[in-house]
């Protein structure tokens, strides 16, 4: 058992690693350097920060630097950020931002949890003091900080991923004018098309200009510039997806899997001995393609961290996969999905079957029913479902669990049929509308 363990990275990836290594061995020393000021946030709550929803920044701390020292003894050093990796030498090489020195650290044992970064597509004017990335809170405090400063009146947000939406949505609510420039053909890239367009008429409905097919071009004072003209901007926000943040391992010679994220093993160790890795910097392994995917959200970090901190701390746990399951909610419209779409499953080399309803997500008759759309793939030989996704309204997105645990246990559509789901006229239609949309899928096998 490692003797100090040096995690890099304070949030979702090291301090749950942290923690639980701690539970399983009191005597090892835990050193964890934080770049930024805060450990343990939910970034997922920044829209609603940026929103009002929630008040406050602070309020997205689950555990403090404090928190951490004092609950798990862990030596938590914030606005420390880690330069370099020497593992000829077992040391770190660490800039200690607060008293502007730099220091030398050694461990046994390092994890690396950097999370990522959002992508800065390389074009002019990118570096303008408008254009905002969102990952970390340091982000969102400069981001709350530039839009209290300007007027923000126009804001324009670039991608149609969920975190682009969500923010755009939160900058409806502060009543700036709201732009979404979209590349593709339909904004939701994670779903297919033919999900999306309800997603697209609730946000023009709250009032967001939805540009899709539309590429940026450049950036000029107040000036988003795309290939069909120009739009007024105080404050740009980036929402072009993640790239994880794996210079520091590379550099230290350890191997880079899919699009540059750290390579592990099932038990998040890396291609050093000693050398461990987990959450957005990460890449994992998808349980349906069986492909080495790189996707980046807080519920595979956490699991992730808490695979990797089981390990360190001398026990034995494996991470076993991904499927993608996401949800999110924007302008009352719930979105989610599991699985494969139909261009994942079509380039794993499935040939599959679609089974779509639309239905509501009470009983019809009920005063507040709320529409609901689910899609199923399931595979044409076997009828194994391959993926799923739902769009509708309250009560609709986390039905995508129960697609998400039929995928895990390896169901046939047949099979999803036979559920035993529950009904009551308030909560649900009479046939589930998973299971109605398995049905369809039956049908078409
Ligand atoms: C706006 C937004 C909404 C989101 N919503 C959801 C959601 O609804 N559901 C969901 O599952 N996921 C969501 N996510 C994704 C989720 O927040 C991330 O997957 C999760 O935070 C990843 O945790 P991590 O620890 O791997 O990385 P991060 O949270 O990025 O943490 C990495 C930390 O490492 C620090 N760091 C980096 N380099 C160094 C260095 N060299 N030295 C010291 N410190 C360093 C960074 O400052 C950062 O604090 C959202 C993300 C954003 C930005």
């Amino acid at each position: 058992v490692a003797q100090r363990l040096a995690v890099i990275g304070g949030d979702a990836g090291g301090m749950t690693a942290a923690a639980q290594a701690r539970r399983l061995d009191a005597q090892l020393e835990i050193v964890a350097f934080e770049k930024g000021d805060w450990t343990s946030y939910s970034a997922c709550g920044i829209p609603y920060v940026v929103s009002g929803a929630v008040g406050a920044i602070d309020d997205l701390v689950a555990r403090s630097p404090q928190e951490h020292r004092d609950r798990s003894l862990i030596d938590v050093r914030t606005r420390h950020e880690v330069m370099g990796i020497d593992l000829g030498n077992r040391r770190l090489e660490v800039r200690d931002h607060g008293h502007g020195r730099t220091i030398q650290v050694p461990f046994d044992e390092v994890l690396i949890a950097t999370g990522a970064r959002p992508v800065r597509p390389d074009l002019p004017g990118i570096e303008l003091d408008m254009v905002h990335g969102v990952q970390t809170l340091s982000d969102a405090a400069a981001l709350l900080q530039y839009a209290e400063k300007s007027a923000c009146r126009n804001v324009v947000v670039i991608g149609g991923g969920y975190i682009g939406l969500e923010l755009a949505e939160a900058f409806v609510e502060r009543r700036a004018r709201v732009t979404v420039v979209e590349a593709r053909h339909h904004v939701m890239g994670t779903l297919d098309g033919d999900m999306a367009a309800p997603i697209e008429d609730a946000m023009r409905k709250l009032g967001i200009d939805v540009r899709v097919d539309t590429a940026v071009t450049g950036f000029a004072d107040q000036i988003v510039q795309t290939a069909d003209g120009p739009i007024l901007a105080d404050l740009v926000v980036l929402g072009l997806g993640v790239a994880p943040n794996s210079a520091l391992a590379a550099d230290a010679g350890v191997d880079l899997g899919v699009r540059g994220a750290v390579a592990v093993d099932r038990r998040q160790r890396t291609s050093v001995e000693g050398v461990w890795a987990a959450g957005d910097c990460t890449q994992s392994f998808h349980l349906v393609s069986g492909q080495p995917v790189h996707i980046a959200l807080g519920t595979v970090a956490n699991k992730q961290g808490r695979v990797a901190g089981i390990n360190i701390g001398g026990g034995y746990a494996t991470f076993p996969g991904v499927l993608g399951t996401a949800v999110t909610r924007v302008c009352s419209t719930e979105i989610a999905r599991t699985g494969l779409n139909e261009q994942e499953a079509s380039a794993a080399g499935f040939e599959f079957v679609v089974g779509r309803i639309d239905g509501t997500t009470s009983a019809s008759y009920f005063p507040d029913a709320q529409p609901i759309t689910v899609k199923l793939l399931a595979e044409r030989r076997t009828g194994r479902v391959l993926g799923g996704q739902i769009v509708g309204g309250t009560g609709a997105g986390k039905r995508i669990d129960v697609v998400a645990t039929a995928i895990t246990a390896g169901m046939d559509v047949q099979q999803v049929v036979d559920l035993d789901l529950g009904y009551a006229p308030p909560v649900s239609s009479l046939w589930d509308p998973v299971a109605s949309a398995a049905r369809v899928a039956l049908a078409a096998l």
